[in-house]
């Protein structure tokens, strides 16, 4: 199916808010990683999320390019048309942009869409976040609003961040991140969508932030508490009406228990990203071959090696298999197996 318009979009995170579920957003970085995240949500019938990160659009772009916005652009663009192929629906979404980048990446991205719009064709991307988590709130708002509405204008939507992930992702490390901006306030959450709900009919999604951190660390660093989020959504729901509720994110899934999952999807998370794991799922496979085929990669002491071997393709479509099949579990993780909206 193409790349979900708008309606779409908003129909399945909607209908995963309604019914405890989250979607898988993945983050790809080439042809390959993005053919592995559509067969797997194809394999479980789910519809899902793909999404790229401003250094992983540097990187698409290639060594002789080096821009993420090009690349994310390119990325896109390969999936629009490799998503046509399969029965479920994507969106595509691009990741953390600082304050610093808006002008190098989610401006330009923005504006491709708008020239694709104006020619009659769909967007280009289905939303983007901003992440103004390094700012004061107020700030953070006062840079997220207009974005939102720029976004609104175009049948985008946007993700916004208060508090601070920690860990690292793509190079940037909030390793020394006070330990209290881990943890989202509900009086925070409070001020986003009182900040936001200005922008009537925008629709946004927002990673509040509950001790959950990019990358895997081994069991008993990471303090998850997703009662924040049970708790944000409460103080919501007091102070605006029954109708109130955020859609939120959940990043640094990638080593998080199902049942730590499961908690946060009854507190209304309907995306969860996953990067770190399925990196390690795409990279071990590489590694047995080399390591298994160790005389065949190489071309040692005068032999000539295995073509067969250390063609490319020979090890890559095995990290393919093995990202498909986390994809896979993302999915079941994240109870969206069988959701899929699209109807052939
Ligand atoms: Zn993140």
């Amino acid at each position: 199916m193409p790349v979900a318009d708008y309606a779409t979009y908003c129909r399945m995170l909607a209908n995963a808010a309604n019914n405890r579920f989250a979607y898988a957003a993945i983050n790809i970085t080439s042809e390959t990683t993005a053919n592995a995240v559509l067969r797997g949500f194809a394999e479980k019938k789910s519809d899902g999320i793909i999404q790229v990160s401003t250094g992983g659009g540097e990187f698409a772009s290639g060594l002789g390019v080096k821009s993420a916005a090009k690349g994310a652009i390119w990325l896109a663009e390969y999936v629009h048309r490799a998503a046509a192929e399969y029965p479920v629906y994507v969106a595509l979404h691009t990741d953390h942009c600082a304050p610093k980048k808006v002008a190098g990446f989610l401006v330009p991205l923005i504006e491709e869409t708008e020239r694709r719009r104006a020619k009659g064709l769909t967007n280009l991307f289905n939303s983007h976040m901003f992440d103004g988590s390094e700012l004061p709130l107020r700030e953070n708002m006062d840079a997220s609003v207009p974005l939102l509405e720029r976004c609104r204008a175009n049948e985008i939507i946007l993700e916004v961040e208060a508090g601070v992930v920690g860990g690292e992702e793509d190079g940037v490390s909030h390793e020394g991140a006070p330990r209290e901006k881990l943890y989202t306030t509900p009086e925070d959450m409070l001020e986003v969508y009182r900040r936001l709900s200005v922008v009537k009919g925008a629709r946004y999604m927002f990673a509040a932030t509950f001790g959950n951190v990019h990358g895997v660390y081994k069991p008993g660093n990471v303090q998850l508490r997703p009662s924040i989020l049970r708790d944000g959504q409460a103080a919501l729901r007091k102070e605006f009406g029954e109708g109130a509720s955020f859609w939120l994110v959940f990043h640094g899934g990638s080593g998080s228990s199902p049942e730590e999952i499961r908690e946060t999807l009854s507190y209304g998370v309907i995306k969860m990203n996953v990067d770190t794991d399925t990196q390690y799922a795409f990279t071990r496979p590489i590694a047995d071959h080399m390591m298994k085929n160790y005389d065949g990669v190489l071309k040692i002491e005068g032999e000539v090696g295995n073509k067969k071997l250390y063609d490319p393709r020979s090890y890559l479509k095995k990290a393919e298999e093995s990202m498909t099949a986390r994809v896979m579990q993302a999915v079941d993780d994240l109870q969206s197996a069988g959701t899929t909206l699209f109807r052939s």
